[in-house]
């Protein structure tokens, strides 16, 4: 491509709301441009990234077999009613009505619709087990859109979907998904882990997410440093502890806290570890309030409250009139000293191991020190209650847990019956008897994926891409071609030479001065540069540079050659 026929804005000031790299960059580059929150356009030069991934994408599907199909992306009400979701995917679903009245939504995800196509087309077992997907424009009414395309409303998936007689079979089918995702991302030069998952709403079967790592990212990944375990903090599980709760050792003493109600204001008032205080919330239980207690350097995990048989599946806090109506306290001073019988008290593992802790008071303005479990304080059942911390040990026994941030770009999940169930999607098994499908579904943020990449290869300059990302893979930097024939006539000939060969070279034909042109370069992250300079060749030289590397190379034209072979 000769730059001079490209279309290459670049720009040096982006809105404040460009929080992290890749957005300040996709916008500098001009690979994006906002048309309204949460809505992009993908410029020429942010589409040959785009089109890259999905590419490797497709590839990858394709040879694991899944066959490639596309759905509308409006779908019918009536067909989310069935599933009852209609209602309860919320308010990230963009309804729509048409001139006749009847109702839409633009698709956030495709089990529905798949489901439909599976029931009408799938007849006998002998069809089965397939794997259908499609590469397609989703649109989520996200509450904050961010980050630019990372987490935009419109966004390109990838989402698959696999329809099998059995579990065995849609096991092997993930398994081969998982392997599949693990390809995909390593063949476009991303740094990733696969991580065990939340199953949510769905519960109960195997979840992975494949995570980009980057300090920017959303989630919090929690991985063992002597084994292959790992897992999104919000699922992974926190051992109890070996050790046995000491004997209380202290009295029971109400302390006046009069303005202290978290835990680093009460723990530095009374000058006690927060390890040494139980933290203690209220949340909406099936019947009533029900009262969580961790440790007061813990967190409550929330994925992890919400499976408590108590909770309504999920986990909300009290509001405070319910809160003060039980307790007759406001929040920051309950504790689960002296609460009514009717509030079942939960405690962490962690939590319930130690004595003479610090807790609220269940009186405005007050703590108890020297509390203790049992002799005190009820106890309901213990549960994993808490987020892990760095340190924890590994739940599958071996090492200890480190903790990264990472980008969910994919995720494979096995979905069992539930939407065949919902939807009467059965096929005849080989005795003619009608069997519901199990399903799997498997998606990836191609969109995401994109900013995922610069968030995690980038510096001070700009986007450093990985090679198979990167939308031109060499570009010639003439110094000087106005002025100098022989220049201009190097840089043409080997402008010529490596597109015949197929390489992906870009030519800066744009007549810039050398510090604008590079920088340009540098900020779009091309990987290789060749400057083409008179100094460079009456030595008979280029002066070459990776993207990633701050010196210069004087190499010859064989040498060249060979490194684009
Ligand atoms: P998240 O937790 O980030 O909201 P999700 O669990 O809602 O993701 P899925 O429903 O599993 O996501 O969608 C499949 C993939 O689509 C995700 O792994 C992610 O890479 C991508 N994705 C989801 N929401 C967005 C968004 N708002 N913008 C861009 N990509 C998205
Ligand atoms: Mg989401």
């Amino acid at each position: 491509m000769r730059l001079s026929r490209f279309h290459l804005v670049t720009v040096k000031e982006v809105p404040a709301d460009a929080e992290i790299a890749s957005h300040r960059l996709m916008l500098r580059t001009g690979m994006i441009r906002k048309l309204a929150a949460g809505l992009y356009t993908w410029s020429p030069l942010g589409l040959r990234v785009l089109s890259k991934v999905e590419t490797v994408v497709r590839e990858e599907m394709n040879r694991a077999g899944a066959l490639e199909v596309l759905m509308p992306s409006i779908q019918p009400k009536e067909l989310w009613e069935e599933t009852e979701r209609w209602e309860k995917f919320g308010g990230q679903l963009l309804k729509i009505t048409d001139r006749k009245g009847a109702e839409y939504c633009y698709g956030p995800t495709h089990e529905e619709v798949i489901t439909d196509f599976a029931r009408n087309e799938l007849k006998s077992y002998k069809q089965l087990p397939v794997n259908f997907y499609q590469i397609q424009t989703k649109f989520r009414d996200e509450i904050r859109p961010r980050f630019g395309v990372m987490r935009a409303r419109e966004f390109l998936m990838k989402d698959a979907y696999s329809f099998h007689l059995d579990t065995e079979c849609l096991a092997r089918e993930y398994h081969s998904m998982y392997d599949t995702y693990g390809r995909i991302f390593t063949r476009l030069g991303l740094r990733f882990r696969a991580v065990q998952a939340d199953t949510g709403a769905i519960g109960g079967n195997a979840s992975h997410e494949f995570q980009v790592l980057a300090d920017s990212g959303e989630d919090a990944i929690a991985f063992s440093d002597a084994s292959d375990y790992a897992a999104n903090v919000e699922m992974a599980e926190a051992l109890a502890p070996t050790v046995q709760r000491p004997a209380p050792s202290a009295t029971l003493e109400r302390v006046v806290t009069p303005q202290q109600k978290t835990i680093d204001e009460v723990s530095a008032f009374l000058d006690v570890n927060p390890a040494q205080c139980v933290k203690t919330i209220l949340v909406r239980g099936r019947e009533g309030l029900v009262a969580l207690c961790v440790r007061g350097d813990h967190e409550i995990n929330e994925v992890k409250a919400a499976r408590l048989a108590e909770l309504p599946g999920e986990s909300v806090l009290a509001d405070e009139t319910a809160i003060v109506q039980v307790t007759g306290t406001r929040p920051g001073f309950i504790g689960p000293v002296g609460l009514p019988d009717s509030v079942p008290v939960i405690v962490d593992h962690s939590a319930a191991v130690i004595a003479d802790f610090v807790c609220g008071g269940n009186l405005d303005g007050t703590h108890y020190r020297g509390a203790n479990w049992e002799r005190d304080a009820r106890i309901t059942h213990m549960a994993d209650l808490r987020k892990v911390v760095e340190g924890d040990p590994s739940p599958d026994g071996h090492g200890t847990l480190k903790i990264a941030r990472g980008i969910e770009v994919g995720h494979v999940f096995q979905l069992g019956p539930k939407y065949a169930q919902a939807m009467g999607a059965s096929v005849l098994d080989a005795a003619g008897k009608a069997v519901q499908m199990q399903m799997g579904c498997y998606g990836i943020g191609v969109s995401r994926i994109v900013a995922a990449a610069i968030e995690q290869n980038h510096d001070a300059a700009g986007i450093i891409w990985p090679e198979p990302m990167a939308p031109w893979r060499v570009v010639i930097c003439p110094i000087n071609a106005a002025q100098n024939a022989q220049v201009r006539e190097e840089a043409e000939k080997l402008y010529e030479e490596l597109s015949a060969r197929g390489v992906e070279v870009l030519l800066d034909d744009r007549g810039l001065r050398p510090g604008p042109m590079f920088a340009d370069m540098e900020l779009i992250g091309i990987p290789h540069r060749i400057v083409v300079s008179e100094r460079g060749l009456t030595a008979g030289t280029f002066e070459y540079r990776r993207r990633h590397e701050s010196t210069n190379q004087a190499i010859g034209r064989d040498q060249l050659s060979k490194l684009f072979a």
